[in-house]
């Protein structure tokens, strides 16, 4: 490789005799450019490319050690010899001081040790550089990773520590120096906690690499803990020979915890934190094992939110999430310690009860959760009401693994929904039947509408005073195929279950409008027509729009039609309730609260609500003749109706004691077998034409 040497000299004989030494010498190629002025030289510096320089220290325009500091400060990685005379070599010493790498003393110029010379300090000079790189290159790796880095001697004395490693250990490299590996780096066990030997010593004995035990955890210089995982390995010389050792080590803890939210979310629900399904089954099963042990008892409840969905798809999945939340929470206070809750995603939840003695115990825990859930959750501006419909089965008497368990309370659960929702059930073996048959019954339900199955009956109600016909209530009826006429209180819960409630509320509206002005058209008085509005009807979006439609496709004026939507309903979301009965309202659509009475009212919203007609319910009605009955419920209702300005229909009036009863309390309307049956179309308009003898006659 040819090496570029800039002369610089004034003296051209000494110029000459360097150029024909280098020239001829067997250690070259060398190109040589030669300048006699520092000016000059600088700026042939800047062009680059020379590897080495020989100046004389006294130029035309500058001499003794200025000459030096100048040319060094332009070019501080190119070797500069400098050519003294012999006198002043205490000069030339002093310029090495500052940074030459030697000097060529004059009158010794010709030799062969001027190119051999210049040869070295070049490759000298490029040696030193490639190690500082690579040492910088080193330094600035091991202080850029995240790893902690410590090196030892060979007697396990510090003498290296990166930035990450001063920063877990708590030393500062040079306050570390010299220390004992086990001092600046303390470790221990993390399960026996004992101080565990470093285990740099292990690798300085036994010259080998060394991974150290998991669990393995560091106690920083101020005392704090850290988890640890970590390697140890010797470092050789060039001869092999075992010069001290290197231990790398990184922080643990944030891997440590999310392995343990991981394991943790597996097992858990993210929204509520209860165990999930995997969990529950799990601890079903340890806790058959203990019943088995200790011959006791244990009971799974399947519990199911009652009116959840409703909220959820009319308040938003926000709302809904936070519902959930406040549910759960009041599960836990329901239950011991020892029993699991676990959500199984929706709004359904199973609850693992360990129970000593009687299954039956597993009523009180069930009883505790309906009362706990019977207050409303605020959430959001939003007062809620949500129920639940809960089922029990228990182990060994009704299954003997967690999935038929799960399978059998799920059943139980089903139950209590058509019993009503907001009760628990056992479960029983027929249990089984019954659900293969709701089944069944779901499956025809959704061909009933196209098959045209369903009819509407109606059954007046009556002015108390006059005896006059004010209106009707339509009733859906199933004429099912094999079934005959089937009651609403057997298919509404399984329509309401699985949507279908919508579809079919559509047809009953539609139905009884037409019908209704079909009447009317006939120069009948059928007054109002009744419709029976679901939950889910009620809370879906459109709802208020499909109303109008109707009217309007009907005919049939708003103010003859009333909606009867029960008590419960309303409540569940009172403020959302009392948007779409003000919205209806503004229709000129009646409004009536129906079932009044068996629900969870307060009197405020009762206020609120833009409510035209309360019906009484007809088991307070028919409490009026019983034994134990004196009717003051039915009488405080009647009074508090008239105080609202609502007003009130009995239900279910079936004896002419009833009616007298309500009459002497002024009650102003009633309906019920006593006046009469639901009736087919046909059946009520004859009705209508002919009127009610029953109140004529009193
Ligand atoms: P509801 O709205 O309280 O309807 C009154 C129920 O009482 C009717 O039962 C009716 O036949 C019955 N009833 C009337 N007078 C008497 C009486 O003197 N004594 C007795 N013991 N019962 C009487 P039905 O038709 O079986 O309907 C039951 C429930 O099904 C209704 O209760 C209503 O909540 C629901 N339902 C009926 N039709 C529809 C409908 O089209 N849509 C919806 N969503 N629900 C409906
Ligand atoms: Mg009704
Ligand atoms: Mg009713």
């Amino acid at each position: 490789m040819t090496n570029r040497i800039l002369i610089i000299t004034g003296d051209a004989t000494d110029a000459k005799t360097l150029e024909d030494v280098l020239r001829k010498a067997k250690d070259g190629p060398f190109d040589i450019e030669w300048v006699t002025r520092l000016s000059d030289a600088l700026e042939r510096l800047r062009a680059g490319g020379i590897d080495a320089i020989l100046v004389d220290m006294s130029l035309p325009d500058s001499r003794g050690i200025e000459t030096f500091d100048q040319l060094f400060a332009a070019v501080p990685q190119t070797p500069i010899l400098t050519l003294s005379a012999e006198e002043d070599e205490a000069l030339a010493m002093e310029v090495v001081q500052r940074g030459s790498q030697g000097f060529l003393s004059k009158g010794h110029f010709g030799t062969y040790l001027v190119p051999q010379s210049l040869r070295n300090i070049i490759q000298r000079k490029l040696v030193e550089e490639t190690l500082y790189i690579e040492k910088e290159r080193a330094e600035i790796t091991l202080n850029s990773i995240s790893d902690a880095v410590i090196g030892t001697d060979m007697a396990g004395n510090v003498d290296y520590l990166n930035l990450a490693a001063e920063t877990m250990t708590g030393w500062e490299k040079e306050e570390a120096r010299g220390h004992p590996i086990s001092e600046v780096m303390q470790i221990i066990n993390g399960a026996t906690l004992k101080a565990e030997p470093n285990p740099v010593e292990l690798v300085l004995q036994q010259n080998k690499p060394m991974g150290l035990a998991a669990g393995t955890i560091l106690i920083r210089r101020d005392g704090n803990k850290v988890a640890i995982e970590d390697s140890a390995a010797p470092i050789h010389d060039s001869n092999g020979q075992i010069r001290g050792a290197v231990i790398v080590f990184h922080d643990i803890t944030a891997a440590k915890e999310m392995t343990l939210k991981m394991a943790h979310l597996a097992q858990h629900d993210f929204l509520t934190s209860l165990p999930n399904r995997v969990l529950l089954n799990d601890r079903i099963a340890q806790a058959i094992g203990l019943a088995e042990r200790r011959d006791t008892t244990l009971a799974v409840l399947f519990l199911d939110l009652d009116n959840f969905k409703h909220i959820n798809d009319s308040l938003g999945h926000a709302i809904g999430d936070k519902l959930l939340q406040s549910v759960a929470k009041r599960l836990v206070n329901c239950v011991r310690n020892s029993d699991t809750i676990s959500r199984q995603g929706g709004d359904e939840f199973v609850i693992l009860v360990s129970v000593e003695k009687h299954a039956e115990d597993a009523s009180l825990t069930a009883d505790k959760i309906l009362n706990a859930l019977a207050a409303p959750h605020f959430i959001d501006g939003h007062e809620l009401h949500v129920t639940t419909s809960i089922g029990i089965s228990v182990y060994p008497a009704d299954a003997y693994n967690a999935e038929a368990l799960i399978k059998n309370a799920d059943t139980a659960m089903y139950q209590a929904k058509e019993n009503g929702r907001n009760n628990y059930q056992f479960f029983k073996s027929d249990m089984n039947v019954r659900a293969v048959e709701r089944q069944v019954i779901e499956a025809q339900l959704r061909q009933a509408l196209e098959r045209q199955e369903f009819v509407l009956h109606y059954q007046p109600k009556v002015n108390l005073d006059t005896g006059m016909i004010t209106g009707a209530e339509a009733l859906l009826r199933w004429i099912h195929p094999e079934l005959g006429v089937m009651l609403p209180d057997r298919f509404v819960p399984i329509a309401e279950a699985c949507g279908l409630i919508v579809p079919i509320g559509r047809w009953v509206l539609r139905e009884a409008c037409a019908q209704t002005k079909g009447w009317e058209d006939a120069g009948l008085k059928p007054g109002s027509v009744a419709v029976n509005i679901s939950a889910l009807e009620f809370s879906r979006k459109g709802f208020v729009e499909y109303v109008r439609d109707v009217l309007n496709e009907t005919g049939l004026a708003p103010r003859c039609l009333q909606l009867e939507i029960t008590e419960t309903v309303l409540m569940r979301d009172a403020k959302f309730s009392t948007a779409v009965l003000q919205q209806l309202k503004n229709m000129g659509v009646q409004l009536a609260m129906d079932d009044f009475g068996t629900g969870y009212s307060s009197l405020s919203y009762l206020h609120q609500f833009p409510i035209d007609v309360l019906k009484i319910d007809q088991s307070f009605v028919q409490d009026i003749g019983s034994r134990n009955g004196n009717g003051i419920i039915v009488s405080t209702v009647i009074a508090l109706g008239t105080s609202f300005k609502q007003q009130v229909v009995a239900e279910g009036v079936e004896e002419q004691m009833q009616l007298a009863f309500l009459k002497s309390r002024n009650c102003a309307e009633g309906q019920g077998y006593f006046f009469s049956r639901p009736l087919g179309a046909e059946q009520f308009a004859a009705l209508l034409a002919t009127g009610i003898s029953a109140i004529v006659g009193h």
